[in-house]
Parts: structure tokens; C-alpha cells; sequence
């Protein structure tokens, strides 16, 4: 077997160490034209205020193993405790390392095995038919055999939203922050537009390098992401995979209500009145952001169980339940989109405290844009570009597969593979939902693209 793993970041680091798990043998190439080998966009050198947005546990690359990640990171997790969380939250680049020893211990036991396997320093262009299988193509026009190919490519670069690309002052991509904040003098007035976790990001590092001028966030719908809770000792029983399977099998469809019944029955389990959670999600895109920060950092120890299951199962069950959904499903939870992502995406608490401390000192505002704003010194683009969309490093590549009938481009976007050969893995995924896909999710991913692998089976 020749497999080539087109990109180099968390996914293709949770295939190789799924593959080291198992049988079989053959070659291995990753094809990553980045000196960031292993950490793809969000995780190279960075400044130490850009953390990892999520508690250890759902940090694993190695699906199925919680603690394989806590276990790397040891006693060094004390340097870094977030007060708040009981749990540590290291900067970004620290996160890179544990995916770069992950990566070479997975290449060490393969080779051992007898797998060959190489890092190729390319941008990949093209994968075509040859006569006897698939051929990759690199920029450097060389050419690699393979059996099999995995697109491990990541999401796509912000969108320029406002047509600013050019003006004096404005950042259309925000990272690093090491290189962006290194223009922007400490008075200076800032803009950011967008209120997600790259704005968050942002107005940490701002404040971590002592930054005295104002800075307003600038948003449609002026959600900010909700705060993440103390973890607790406690696994959902209803929200899971295989009621999800179960329920597919016995009604030969999954629907929207059914998986409320799940959530339903999770909340009764604990004790927890449903009408009230729901209620308190619904009044995200209607209350003062300020108010609801203040909440949700006093709320932040409240040991009820409610968002923290559907935070856990939004990126472990949601990406299989969303693809058993009809469309008018799917639909009816477009329509609460901000406030989806804001809930399953939260911020970690040392920044939802930074973000506060400004807010209450004025430094910090948040406004409503309706597609004007007034000029700023520098505005930073902090708008994600939708899950699904073709990065612009992967678009001829994207082109070939779809050319050779290797894959096909689903009509919501991201791309299918429409030959047993081809297996695509994080954002590019088609058909997903509009959840931008997390560590758990790729390293799930992973794992049954490397058990297809195997098996023969597609992906
Ligand atoms: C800023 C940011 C912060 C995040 N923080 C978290 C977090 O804390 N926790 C979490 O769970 N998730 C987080 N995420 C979600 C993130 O998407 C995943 O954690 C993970 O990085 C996805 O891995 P990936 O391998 O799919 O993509 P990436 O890590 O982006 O890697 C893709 C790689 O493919 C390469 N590539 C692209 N095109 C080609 C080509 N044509 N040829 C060869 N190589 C190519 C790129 O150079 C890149 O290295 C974050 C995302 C972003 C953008």
C-alpha cells in the first residue's frame, strides 16, 4: 500500500498515529510544503498569550485515549493552570510540540514495522489516474505514486468580508499575533471584526503586551463565545454514538427531535430541568453580551451538566449525527447558527477574565455592524472562513480530483470522495456541519480513514 497524506497539521498527525496502531505495510508519504511541520495553521511559534481553546481531555489526538495528550503534557501542565478551570491551558505552540512528538513516534513504530516513510517538502497540485493507480503531483513538478491518498488540507483563510484587503492599517489574517501585534503601538486604536474566539485571541494579546488605546469588537450579531465550565467527572449515557447508530437502525432515519430526546433524557438523568437550559441558550443572541460574560464567568463551577454535554458532543456525536439529518433539520439548526457555534465553541476562562477586565474598564466595547464602520488605525480581520470552504493552497488540487472523478463537490460545500481511493479528513469534509471541526473530531476522523485504510472499505 502507497499511501500519501496530502498536508502536514493535526489530522495527518492523528492518521499516522492511528496507522501505527494497526497491521500492514507499504509506504507513507506527507506532503507538507510548511516549515510548521505537524502544526498546520493554528499551532506553530506563536506568542505565549495564544492559548489552546479547550480543556486537555478533548486536546487527544489519539481518538479514543482521553488522557494521551494530559499524558504527554505531565508535570508541565502546573505552569500553566487556568485558576477557573482546575485544568492547564497551554499556548498554541506548546500544543504543536505534543502533535510533532506524536508524529515522530508514529513514524519511529512504523518504520519499524517496515513501513517507508517519508516527509516530502511540496505543495501538492494535482492527483490523478495513472494506469496502475493514483498519481500525486507537486509544485516542484515531481511525481509520487500511490495506492491511496488522504487530504488532511485544513480549513480555508479568513474572508476579506468588507473588500479592506490593501487599505493602510488593515490585517486580513491575524496570525501569528507575534507578527501582527509587532505593528501596532500600544495606543493605538483597534479594531477587530468578528466577536469569535480569534477575536478573543486577538484582545488577549493585545492586553497581555500592555495595550492602552481603545479596541472595539465589531460584530453582526455581537455574540460573543460562551465561557467553558470546570470539567466534571461524567460522561454523557444518552448523547452518544451508538444511540445515535441505535436509533438509525431502528427507524432508518435520525431526526432533530430525536436527538433532543437524548439531551432530554441526559438532563433528567442529572436532575436538570430542560425548559430552563433551553430557555438560557435561546437568550444568547438577544441579551447584552456583557451581562451574559458576568453570568457565565460566575457560572463557570455551577456543576449543572447542560452545556457541558452538548459542548463535549457537538465535536464527538454531531459530525455523525448531522449526517443523518434531513435537510429541514439541518435547516431549523442553520437558523440558530450564531448561537450554536458560540455554545459548542466557548472560550477558555483566563481570557473570558482579560476580556471582562476590559469591558468593565471601557477599554474594550463591542458594536453592531451592519457593513459600515467608522475608520480605525488598524482594524484586524477576525472573521473564520466557513467550514467546508477549499483552501486557497488546495484548489487546484480540489480541481484535479474533481477533473479525474476522484471526488465530488457537495452541494452545501467541502468535497466527497467518489472513489474507495480518495479519503478526506477535517474541514474540507462535504456535507458537514457548520462547526468548524476540533481536535476530537479530526482525530475521530482519522481513525476510521486508518481502519478503511486497512479494510479496503471508503472512508
Ligand atoms: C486559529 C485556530 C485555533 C484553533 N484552536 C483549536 C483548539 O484550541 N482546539 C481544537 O480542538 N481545535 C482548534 N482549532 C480547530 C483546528 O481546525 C483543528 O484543531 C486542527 O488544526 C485541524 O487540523 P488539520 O490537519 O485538519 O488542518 P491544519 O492544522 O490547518 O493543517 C493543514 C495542513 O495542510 C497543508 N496543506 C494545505 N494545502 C496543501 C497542499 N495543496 N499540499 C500540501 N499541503 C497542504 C497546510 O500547509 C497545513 O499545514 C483551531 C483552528 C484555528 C484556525
Amino acid at each position: 500500500m502507497d499511501i500519501a497524506i496530502v498536508g502536514g497539521g493535526a489530522a495527518a498527525v492523528g492518521l499516522l498515529d492511528a496507522l501505527a496502531a494497526g497491521d500492514g505495510a507499504g509506504t507513507i508519504r506527507v506532503f507538507e510544503p510548511s516549515p510548521q511541520l505537524w502544526r498546520g495553521r493554528p499551532y506553530g511559534p506563536d506568542l505565549d498569550s495564544v492559548l489552546v481553546n479547550v480543556p486537555p481531555a478533548l486536546m487527544s489526538i489519539r481518538h479514543g485515549d482521553f488522557g494521551h495528550y494530559a499524558a504527554w503534557l505531565g508535570e508541565r501542565g502546573s505552569e500553566h493552570l487556568d485558576p477557573l478551570l482546575g485544568k492547564p491551558l497551554v499556548p498554541r505552540a506548546l500544543y504543536g510540540d505534543y502533535l510533532a512528538f506524536t508524529a515522530e513516534k508514529a513514524m519511529a513504530v512504523l518504520s519499524e514495522r517496515g513501513w517507508l516513510v517519508e516527509i516530502v517538502a511540496a505543495h501538492v497540485t494535482e492527483v490523478v489516474r495513472s494506469q496502475d493507480g493514483l498519481l500525486v503531483r507537486t509544485q516542484d513538478a515531481q511525481e509520487h505514486r500511490a495506492t491511496h491518498v488522504a487530504l488532511c488540507v485544513g480549513g480555508g483563510t479568513p474572508p476579506d468580508l468588507y473588500g479592506l484587503a490593501g487599505q493602510p492599517g488593515f490585517v486580513v489574517d491575524p496570525y501569528p499575533l507575534a507578527d501582527t501585534l509587532d505593528r501596532v503601538a500600544t495606543g493605538n486604536d483597534v479594531t477587530i471584526i468578528g466577536s469569535g474566539l480569534t477575536a478573543v485571541d486577538v484582545v488577549v494579546s493585545l492586553a497581555a503586551r500592555g495595550h492602552r488605546g481603545r479596541i472595539a469588537l465589531l460584530s453582526r450579531s455581537g455574540v460573543l463565545p460562551h465561557v467553558w465550565q470546570r470539567p466534571v467527572d461524567r460522561r454523557p449515557e444518552h448523547v452518544t454514538v451508538e444511540r445515535v447508530a441505535a436509533l438509525h437502525q431502528a427507524q432508518g432515519n435520525v431526526t432533530l427531535d430525536d436527538l433532543i430526546g437524548l439531551l432530554r433524557a441526559e438532563l433528567a438523568d442529572a436532575g436538570e430541568d430542560f425548559a430552563e437550559f433551553t430557555a438560557e441558550l435561546f437568550s444568547t443572541a438577544t441579551e447584552d453580551p456583557v451581562q451574559r460574560l458576568r453570568r457565565q464567568i460566575a457560572a463557570i463551577d455551577d456543576p449543572r451538566i447542560g452545556r457541558r454535554v452538548l459542548q463535549q458532543t457537538a465535536h464527538t456525536v454531531g459530525p455523525y449525527a448531522w449526517r443523518l439529518l434531513s435537510e429541514s433539520d439541518r435547516a431549523r439548526l442553520r437558523r440558530h447558527l450564531r448561537t450554536a457555534v458560540s455554545v459548542v465553541s466557548p472560550m477558555v476562562p483566563v481570557n473570558a477574565s482579560v476580556l471582562m477586565r476590559l469591558l468593565d474598564a471601557g477599554q474594550l466595547v463591542i458594536e453592531r455592524v451592519d457593513g459600515r464602520f467608522a475608520a480605525s488605525e488598524i482594524v484586524i480581520n477576525a472573521v473564520n472562513p466557513s467550514p467546508q470552504a477549499v483552501p486557497t493552497a488546495a484548489q487546484p488540487l480540489v480541481r484535479s480530483l474533481v477533473d479525474a472523478g476522484l471526488a465530488t463537490l457537495h452541494p452545501s460545500g467541502g468535497l466527497v470522495p467518489a472513489d474507495p481511493r480518495v479519503h478526506v479528513i477535517g474541514d474540507l469534509t462535504g456535507g458537514g456541519s457548520f462547526v468548524t471541526s476540533s481536535i476530537p473530531g479530526v482525530a475521530a476522523q482519522a481513525s476510521r480513514t486508518a481502519q478503511a485504510l486497512r479494510t479496503g472499505r471508503t472512508g
